[in-house]
């Protein structure tokens, strides 16, 4: 008698069943399936032994011990092959509710099987070489087992596309290796081979299909990737359970990032989890970076939430305290969402809807639906806009205090939403565009329009020097930015240098390497840099205001409170400050947004070099603008 096999059977099984315990696991259907298969299986492999005890012991034990031992290792036996086919079904069917009749169809075999393993008859018999048992309810189970691995291996082909290839070919050499162990069991009685299929087939599936580092985030330990996210979510979904996804981001990354880096970052996250987990006792994700999510399925479980509070401080290098900016979002599902695509898009969406400083639970609702509906509105008009290159330029005059004249103008971009015939301001969808990865498209259109102005109305004959183009983040860092300017400045036979193109200070402040090389190979071809909205953003205002930019564009916000009826005299502090630090260091300055002649005086009479705003006139479509331009030159 061979318990040798049995050994080894066992240690593979033990062996698994203290990893897969020892892990943390998602709480999916299969999973649970998976575990009651694993439980029978060990328990399965514990009766064997001691049904091969018995038997071997034949002379010395009585019937009816024997008899009972080997019912449970056949009960066992069965159910373990049937939730093991389950376990496969599941996978396979993706979760999808069973009919009456498809319940019907996978029980009975296992409900006929026990039945005969309860009632049937067995016999034990000796031959040279050992003891065997034999009987209608030994082979009930033979037929079971060889059923349900039948019916196992039709659903997997059936549902193919459900499985990834490693786990079919895993499940296919498992069924090749029970093929072998059958015949070889036939053929050689005395081996009692049937441990050692349940076990390997158990390790391939485990290896293959529940493996937990499959499922396991590596970044933020005790969390689960967005795969596994996704996998347990598609269950929900396609078992029409009503759940809530709540999602926490963090704000203001970048900030982050400088101060405590991409560790202190997770363990910020790590926070959250625990305190996720611990309080409303789930399991949770770290799908994407900078958030976790958790999925509730109780209304206990919302209630808890809405109570907990995530206020955490996290304590960096050098005693530093600091409370991480979040957002938390909660998304009723499927009410709101029933798809895994929708559910993370309309989280992404949340983020931009909720305010900075909110740190209380958002709840998604129908408004949200319906904003996040024109936003996809938008996102087609901007599609087509790009297809048929129909964006349009218009050009917003930048006056020169010293030339007393029209030096430059700022192209602004313009879309139209051929449905309303309405005009989307560019707040609206640039950055929805920079988010899609359309606005590299976005910005070559209005670049190659603004070169088409340039060439066929020559506004340098009006005295513009210079025309601005923005160029948005995403742009900046782009490794093709100088071909691809350069191919259009090349196409309309233009020198670089009537365009002077503008960063945000947004940008300018996360400089990153590609920036500044890019900055440098352009300065070179002979365009020059305007930083855009300064004073909006966090940046050390002495370092930015005098590093690789000809123009510093002041920010209308700058402006603005100096000018209040309620004004304090700080904000006035602020502006003259700014003005005269660039000034002393050498740079030029642009005014954004200046709206009175009361802001124009001021601000020239301070030293500011240029002045944009509604003052002087609107952004004007190409023809008024050439209209304006010649009026204003032949006014002197
Ligand atoms: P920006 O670069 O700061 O552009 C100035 C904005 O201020 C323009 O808004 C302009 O119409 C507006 N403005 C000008 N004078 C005044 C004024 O006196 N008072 C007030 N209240 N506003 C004034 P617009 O055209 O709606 O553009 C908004 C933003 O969209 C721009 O801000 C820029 O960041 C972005 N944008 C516009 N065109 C482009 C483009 O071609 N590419 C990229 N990447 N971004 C663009
Ligand atoms: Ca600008
Ligand atoms: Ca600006």
């Amino acid at each position: 008698m061979l318990f040798g096999v049995q050994i080894v059977s066992c240690i593979i099984i033990a062996t698994i069943l203290l990893h897969y315990f020892l892990n943390k696991k998602m709480d999916t259907f299969s999973n649970k399936i998976f575990s009651i298969y694993l439980a029978f299986s060990f328990s399965n492999l514990l009766f064997e032994f001691m049904t091969l005890w018995d038997l071997y012991h034949i002379d010395t034990i009585v019937k009816p011990a024997i008899d009972v031992t080997h019912l449970f290792f056949l009960a066992t036996l069965v159910v373990a092959i049937f939730f093991f086919f389950l376990y496969l079904d599941a996978k396979a069917r993706g979760q999808r509710r069973y009919s009456a009749m498809q319940y019907a169809l996978r029980f009975i075999p296992m409900i006929v099987a026990l039945c005969f393993v309860l009632f049937g008859d067995i016999a034990y018999y000796t031959e040279s070489d050992g003891v065997y048992s034999y009987g209608p309810k030994t082979y009930s189970i033979y037929i079971a087992v060889v059923g349900y691995l039948t019916f196992s291996a039709i659903q997997i082909i059936r549902y193919r596309k459900s499985f990834r290839r490693q786990e079919i070919l895993a499940f296919m050499l498992g069924i090749g290796v029970w093929g072998i162990i059958a015949v070889l069991q036939i053929t050689h009685r005395v081996w009692l081979l049937s441990s050692l299929g349940l076990s390997f087939m158990t390790l391939l599936v485990y290896l293959s299909f529940e493996n937990p580092r499959e499922y396991n985030d590596y970044e933020i330990e005790g969390t689960f990737n967005q795969y596994a996210l996704d996998t347990f979510l598609n269950e929900l979904l396609q078992r029409k359970k009503c759940f809530y996804v709540v999602d926490i981001t963090l704000r203001n990354t970048v900030f982050l990032k400088s101060t405590i880096g991409t560790a202190g970052i997770n363990e910020i996250l790590k926070d959250m989890a625990d305190t996720l987990e611990r309080e409303l006792e789930v399991s949770v994700y770290h799908p994407k970076r900078y958030c976790i999510t958790a999925i509730l399925q109780t209304e206990k479980q919302k209630t808890k939430l809405m109570n907990t509070s995530f206020d955490f401080m996290h304590e960096a290098e050098g005693g530093i305290r600091l409370s991480p900016q979040y957002s938390i979002a909660l998304l009723s599902c499927p009410e709101f969402a029933d798809s895994k695509e929708d559910i993370h898009a309309m989280l992404e969406f949340a983020v931009t809807q909720i305010p900075e400083e909110q740190k209380s639970l958002y709840i998604l609702g129908d408004e949200d639906i319906e904003k996040k509906k024109q936003s996809s509105v938008i996102e087609k008009v901007i599609q087509q806009a790009i297809d048929d290159r129909s964006f349009q330029v218009y050009y917003q005059p930048i006056y020169s205090g010293k030339d007393k004249q029209f030096v430059s103008a700022e192209a602004l971009v313009r879309l139209k939403d051929p449905e309303t015939d309405k005009f989307i301001p560019p707040d609206i969808f640039i950055p929805m565009a920079e988010k899609n990865g359309q606005i590299s498209e976005v910005g070559n259109i209005v670049f190659e329009n603004v070169c088409r102005f340039i060439r066929d109305n020559k506004p340098e004959q009006y005295g513009v020097k210079y025309i601005e183009v923005n160029l948005s983040g995403i742009q900046c860092v782009d490794q093709n930015l100088k071909n691809i300017l350069m191919e259009y400045v090349e196409k309309y036979k233009l020198s670089p240098e009537v365009f002077n193109l503008e960063i945000t200070e947004t940008a300018a402040v996360n400089m990153e390497e590609r920036l500044r090389y890019n900055m440098r190979v352009l300065r070179e071809c002979g365009f020059k840099f305007a930083m855009d909205d300064f004073g909006t953003g966090y940046s050390n205002l002495a370092k930015m205001a005098k590093s690789d930019f000809e123009l510093i564009k002041l920010d209308r916000s700058l402006i603005v409170p100096c000018f209040e009826k309620d004004k304090d005299g700080e904000a006035e502090v602020v502006l003259n400050s700014c003005i005269d630090m660039v000034l002393r260091l050498g740079g030029e300055i642009v005014a954004e947004g200046v709206e009175t002649e009361e802001q124009n005086e001021y601000l020239l009479q301070r030293g500011v070099n240029y002045i944009q705003g509604y003052y002087h006139s609107r952004p004007l479509p190409e023809d008024q603008y050439l209209a304006f331009l010649k009026e204003r030159s032949a006014r002197g």
